[in-house]
């Protein structure tokens, strides 16, 4: 595998973190090659890693070097912590996320959150529960991630819109946060673009440059990576699968965001129960969902070519069978180059993706902050100029 990343800067910091929590024991000469880059031109960022304790060096015995042990690369899974919650409509999870990515605390919380106070207290309870149950120095917490159903705006640093959580709209949750759990460093991110990032770094998009992440749950949403970037949009609002007209005459199910015919409308948890609830067997509600979800992912597919299609969300794992009725409604709607090319799959990470998403991204934040200050290192303006020598490599 090669990564085809510019390895400068906070870039190349980013991809070395990614390439060593998959492939830990990596040698310099190795990483510098799956980044097409010279071992020379990653010094400054092993360097200021290694000074700032992210990673460590290791030494390891390797079959086929005739017994001799190496130098290698790894991370410190203990050298950094982060608290991440995903918002559901009816449960909360929060969960406590080490620097190689494994979820070491998770509280499951079963309570409604439309009323938002009330949400979010029992959050702060549950984190403040987490925190305290582990014994991990207070300046190893990184910061705090959120995940919510809805359209976060980075830049107003507001909620967009929530259509499943109309209290939630408009408010200033990273400064709520802040403010009422003590920590400096808030995140907030959409729950399928946080999944998305999670799938990226941490399970089926590990090995590839494009894809799209697909929510099946009670809203139905969409992370787009391209070239190992999520894709944001104006407003931040790429991804609103939901609200993708599939019938324009079932004026009798009005959409949460206020017209009809949306997938959302048609295809998620809360319609495919109304369906049991109107009468319809399980069966045949299951293909009415898959129908309608095979007309919005094959037309989408046709026209963005994602490596991938990861799809996750409780609809898939309330209703298994529903995977299997999906992937034929959505490949017989794919054109057929694309049979071959465009994978589709159940997510592997299920409900801890958008956990390890966020998770990521705390960690991104902390290093770029640590690069930002640690004098051993160069300006981000120095950074972003490689030396000459490494043109070659581009
Ligand atoms: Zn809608």
């Amino acid at each position: 595998m090669t990564m085809s990343h510019n390895v400068s800067g906070r870039a190349g910091t980013t991809q070395i973190v990614h390439l060593l929590r998959n492939y830990p024991h990596l040698s310099r000469s190795e990483l510098a090659t799956l980044l097409r880059a010279t071992p020379a031109t990653l010094t400054h960022q092993v360097r200021m890693l290694l000074d700032t304790g992210w990673i460590r060096e290791t030494t390891a015995r390797r079959s086929g070097t005739g017994g001799r042990p190496r130098m290698g690369l790894s991370l410190d899974n203990d050298a950094v912590y982060a608290v991440t919650v995903s918002v559901g409509l009816t449960t909360v999870v929060v969960a406590a996320v080490d620097f190689g990515g494994h979820i070491v605390a998770l509280r499951e919380i079963p309570h409604s959150m439309s009323a938002i106070a009330q949400g979010i207290t029992v959050i702060n309870d549950a984190i403040q529960d987490l925190v305290e149950s582990l014994a991990v120095d207070r300046q190893k917490w990184a910061g705090l991630g959120v995940a919510i159903p809805g359209i976060w705006d980075p830049v107003s640093k507001t909620v967009v819109f929530s259509p499943n959580l109309p209290e939630w709209s408009g408010m200033k949750l990273g400064e709520l946060f802040r403010r009422s759990s003590g920590i400096e460093t808030v995140i907030v991110e959409n729950d399928a673009d946080a999944s998305a990032l999670g799938e990226l770094w941490f399970g089926a998009g590990r090995e590839v440059q494009d894809m799209m992440y697909v929510l099946c749950d009670v809203g139905i949403g969409a992370g787009l990576i391209v070239n190992r970037e999520l894709v944001r949009g104006q407003d931040n609002s790429v991804g609103e699968i939901g609200h993708v007209s599939v019938n324009s005459c079932t004026g009798e199910y009005r959409c949460g965001c206020g017209r009809v015919g949306c997938l959302e409308s048609v295809a998620s948890l809360t319609a495919l129960n109304r369906y049991l609830a109107e009468g319809m067997t399980t069966e045949a509600a299951l293909n009415v969902v898959a129908d309608y979800f095979g007309t919005a992912l094959g037309s989408i597919i046709n026209m963005l070519s994602p490596q991938v299609v990861v799809l996750g969300g409780a609809t898939l794992q309330t209703y298994p069978v529903l995977w299997t009725l999906l992937v034929q409604s959505t490949r017989g709607r794919i054109l057929q180059h694309l049979m071959h090319k465009t994978q589709l799959i159940l997510s592997p990470l299920g409900v801890h993706a958008p956990l390890l998403g966020l998770a990521a991204l705390v960690f991104e934040q902390r290093i770029q902050s640590d690069q930002d200050t640690h004098p051993g290192t160069v300006s981000p303006a120095q950074w972003a100029n490689p030396d000459t020598d490494s043109l070659k490599f581009y």
